[in-house]
């Protein structure tokens, strides 16, 4: 079931909570690095609702968008940010499209992209843990299913 989340969501709380995670170490000009503190508040952008800052220095035009997989994409910060929530808990693209008002082909670039970015970000080492638990084995392994017949056995059931 979809449910109008989209309509309780607030932008200016959301852009907020980009801007820490995007830019943990702050917002910052993409060209020159000076902080956003030297930047003019440029406006809203018109479709995505999110502040457009000019840089003092070097003139360059940027949002918390910059730099990220979401640039260009004219999504509003709770968009954003529900769809990183869908696709961290393997919510359908097709749900997520209908659900965020999304377009289909958008969600789903935006998975393979993130999902790029995550495995880059994997580490190569081992888990430090030396004891698995069953509960972790059977992670993302799904449900377990109905023995498959083997192909040496007769076609036939047993009854
Ligand atoms: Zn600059």
């Amino acid at each position: 079931m979809d449910f109008p989340i989209l309509e309780i969501c607030d932008d200016e709380l959301g852009e907020g909570w980009l801007r820490k995670y995007f830019h943990p170490h702050g917002l910052h000009c993409p060209q020159c690095g000076r902080s956003v503190k030297h930047a003019r508040d440029f406006g809203q952008t018109s479709r995505s609702h999110v502040h457009r800052y000019r840089c003092r220095d070097c003139q360059a035009v940027y949002t918390v968008y910059t730099g990220t997989v979401f640039a260009h994409k004219q999504l509003r910060p709770a968009q954003v940010i529900l769809l990183l929530r869908g696709v961290c808990k393997g919510e359908s693209t097709a749900s997520l499209s209908r659900e965020l008002q999304v377009a289909y082909d958008t969600v789903h670039h935006l998975r393979q992209q993130l999902h790029a970015i995550a495995r880059r970000l994997q580490p190569n080492t081992p888990l430090p843990d030396a004891v698995t638990e069953t509960d972790e084995m059977f992670q993302n392994a799904g449900e377990k299913r109905r023995k498959t017949p083997r192909s040496d056995r007769s076609a036939t059931p047993a009854r």
